[in-house]
């Protein structure tokens, strides 16, 4: 056999093997992650050199990994620990310069380098179908995807006949938007071409539907599909009420990986649990059912650059219990933002960031792009661009000062970074 109909076979395999593990029985999800977690674990030890001075130096060997309850001897680790890890924590069978380099958004320090296999990238292509199929989303739908620009680099298609054939191709049914200064434009472009589905951050996904509102022009999606950030309860009603339609929402990152999605009961995220396990760590305890807790997970199949006990700096909670659509995935109850974000209210509460969006857009008001800064005991609220009216200011400004008391306003002329984050706590 060829090499393309091999990895086709491959591809056409993984997606049928990873539907089908979305039903099977607790006990043989349990089986599977077992047997990956030993092997990852065992190549971890001899491949990547991170790994094998740790696990050496708390005399702990691959083979004293036998259940999944021994996941919990192995150390947690930080994203600090990996930046400094450098390539030591890159696999050295792994040819980097034929694996796919990724990074991670950096918005919360220095961007960290990902390293995925070509083994693992075909995982997340069977990832992204078997969702497509919960959701049952067809090839032949058009997508648009809603991105931030904080210049006016658009993806510009190169020469060569073949590129802008493909190219003009694929713009019959995937376009991609670029929300800058104004989501004018964008919705205007976006009436023409009529997507079935939207996919964006949900900061961007707002905004565009904000503008959708204000001028009365109208798209008819099937599926928002919303990621990378939040999506608050009022954001998620504001965009299905505009649109009308449903707006799904899904968990993960460039690091580690895609981690869990909303079915169609929309009742929390099922836990890619066949890909990633994920712990719900209080401290070194794990946490009770619903209780706010830390993300920790290990990426089953990316041997390029094994992420093991991978403290993610999410912070959110699992739920016991199956979900009515009957697939046997876990259940991830919400994620409710990063450590960092936590701000501390006048009352001593620390809130989420979670809980702060939903202050913020709670009313269906609109809202200037901003974000909240706590350093020293003292919050400021900045604002960004200059569309925000003044009325919009004042009203963001008294719904943050009812819970942090004084604050400070600072108005910036320029637009908002693009991945910028709401919530900032310099003081932790
Ligand atoms: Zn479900």
């Amino acid at each position: 056999m060829g090499i393309i109909p091999a990895l086709i076979l491959r591809a056409l395999w993984l997606t049928r093997t990873l539907k089908k593990n979305q039903w099977l029985p607790e006990q043989e999800l349990r089986v599977l992650q077992t047997k990956k977690l030993r092997a990852l674990v065992k190549h971890a030890y001899s491949r990547v050199p991170f790994y094998h001075k740790r696990l050496r130096s708390i005399g702990l060997y691959p083979d004293d990994i036998k259940g999944l309850d021994d996941l919990r001897r192995l150390p947690i680790i930080t994203k600090e620990e990996v930046e400094r890890a450098r390539t030591q924590i890159v696999a050295d069978n792994i040819n980097l310069k034929k694996s796919f380099k990724t990074h991670t958004s950096g918005t919360m320090g220095h961007p960290l380098r990902i390293y995925y296999d070509p083994r693992y990238l075909d995982y997340i292509t069977a990832s992204s179908r078997r969702y497509r199929s919960v959701l049952g989303r067809k090839s032949w739908e058009k997508t648009a995807v809603v991105r931030f620009s904080d210049s006016n680099s658009k993806g510009e298609v190169g020469p060569g006949i073949a590129k802008r054939t493909f190219h003009s191709f694929r713009r019959n049914y995937s376009r991609n938007y670029y929300i800058s200064y104004s989501a004018n434009d964008i919705a205007k472009e976006m009436v023409e071409f009529q997507p079935d589905v939207l996919f964006g951050r949900p900061i961007y996904l707002r905004l565009l539907a904000e503008e959708f509102r204000r001028t009365g022009h109208k798209i008819s999606p099937r599926l928002v599909l919303s990621r990378g950030d939040i999506l608050d309860h009022s954001t998620r009603k504001f965009i299905e009420t505009t649109l009308g339609c449903d707006v799904y929402d899904s968990y993960g990152g460039n690091d580690a990986g895609p981690i869990a999605w909303e079915c169609r009961e929309k009742d929390g995220y099922h836990m890619e649990a066949d890909m990633t396990i994920c712990e719900f760590l209080r401290g070194e305890q794990n946490a009770n059912h619903k209780e706010l807790s830390d993300i920790v997970v290990t990426n089953l199949n990316n041997y390029a650059m094994p992420l093991i006990r991978y403290r993610s700096g999410d912070k959110g909670s699992y739920r016991s219990g199956k979900c009515a659509c009957g697939r046997t995935l876990p259940i991830l109850e919400s994620v409710e933002g990063r450590e960092k974000e936590f701000l501390p209210a006048r009352n001593g509460e620390r809130l989420s960031p979670r809980r702060l969006q939903e202050i913020a857009y709670g009313d269906d008001s609109s809202v200037p792009m901003f974000q909240v800064f706590h350093e020293d005991g003292h919050v400021s609220l900045h604002v960004y661009g200059e569309d925000g009216s003044d009325d919009s200011i004042s009203d963001l400004k008294s719904k943050f000062s009812d819970v942090f008391g004084e604050i400070d306003v600072v108005k910036h002329k320029e637009n908002a970074k693009a991945n910028m984050r709401f919530f900032l706590n310099k003081a932790s």
